[in-house]
């Protein structure tokens, strides 16, 4: 959490947040963001240090914590009914004993009911000067028009590859599958934690490796056809990583090896990537793009499979 602060947009908006109204919804589909703004705002508000949030005063301490007697958080386990609303309601008169201010965090507010949100609305509406209400939703257009024209409204931007990659505490022997794992992310942290946390993407990581390296002859299309097959619900990770080899092998070839994504695998990538020419690369990549589009399309999976296996193995023996 620290890391996010640190960077420059995410700084600014909490700057932003921190002379909000008393009411914010913040927007985004990384509810792991959306949580860790959140908690953020509340420590850049409560923080006794200077350079607020410090991360260590008994403040900030509390919040990182989960323990602060002034920070009420609902809706984590499941959406928001009219008995939480009430709950709210209740104990937003009830002055705050710890801190300066007291905070209702409100989580996946996409899944509050319509009730709940109408209960709301008049405390939000009017509330206790010491009340601050966080609504963190994924989706806006779930929250009641009467509600959001009450609120101040923040999308959060999106993480690039690098600071994604900065800020996710990555484990031990993960370093393989880190790139392709971000880029699968595109810039969202829950997202990236899903994907790590899927034993399937290692499995679906060695099998796109194999394929590029091992798939010799014809017979052994048929083999890695059925293997895809298996992962046929996991179609787009496959072709996201297929795509990020070749990508990589086409950088090599332009010389510029700095882009390369995959580079725990950058030895066998050059080699590769020696082997190929340009257009060859560019075809497969514009091959394994058309993909998606066949399956929408084309609902013989088997046969839209093989034929891109069987382009990939062509450019391999046109380049020999
Ligand atoms: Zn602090």
């Amino acid at each position: 959490m620290f890391k996010i602060s640190q960077i420059s947009k995410f700084g600014e908006l909490l700057d932003k947040l921190s002379v909000a109204k008393h009411a914010i919804i913040l927007h985004s589909q990384d509810k792991i963001l959306l949580e860790a703004i959140a908690k953020l705002y509340v420590m850049k508000q409560e923080c006794v240090d200077q350079n607020s949030p410090c991360f260590c005063c008994n403040n900030c301490k509390k919040i990182l914590d989960e323990n602060a007697i002034d920070v009420e958080v609902y809706g984590k386990e499941k959406g928001i009914v009219v008995d939480d609303s009430k709950a709210i309601i209740e104990s937003s008169y009830v002055l705050p004993i710890d801190f300066k201010n007291k905070y209702f965090i409100l989580c996946g507010f996409e899944n509050a009911t319509v009730q709940a949100q109408n209960k709301l609305l008049k405390m939000i509406e009017e509330p206790q000067t010491f009340d601050k209400y966080i609504i963190l939703v994924q989706n806006l257009d779930a929250v009641l028009s009467t509600i959001k024209s009450r609120c101040q409204i923040f999308s959060l931007p999106r993480f690039n590859d690098e600071e994604l990659k900065s800020v996710f505490n990555f484990k031990i022997g993960e370093a393989k599958k880190i790139n392709n794992a971000v880029q699968f992310a595109s810039g969202n942290l829950s997202k990236l934690n899903d994907i790590l946390n899927d034993e399937k993407f290692d499995e679906i990581y060695s099998l796109c490796l194999s394929i590029i390296l091992n798939m010799q002859n014809s017979s052994s299309i048929l083999e890695y056809s059925s293997k895809i097959a298996k992962y046929k619900d996991k179609i787009d990770m496959i072709l996201e990583t297929l795509s990020s080899f070749y990508r990589d092998m086409l950088a090599i070839k332009c010389g510029e090896e700095y882009l390369v994504q995959n580079k725990e695998i950058l030895n066998q990538l050059k080699v590769l990537s020696n082997m190929t020419n340009q257009t060859a690369l560019s075809a497969i990549l514009k091959e394994i793009g058309g993909v998606k589009q066949k399956l929408k399309f084309n609902s013989n999976f088997n046969g839209v499979i093989d034929n891109l296996l069987l382009k990939i193995l062509e450019v391999k023996y046109l380049c020999k």
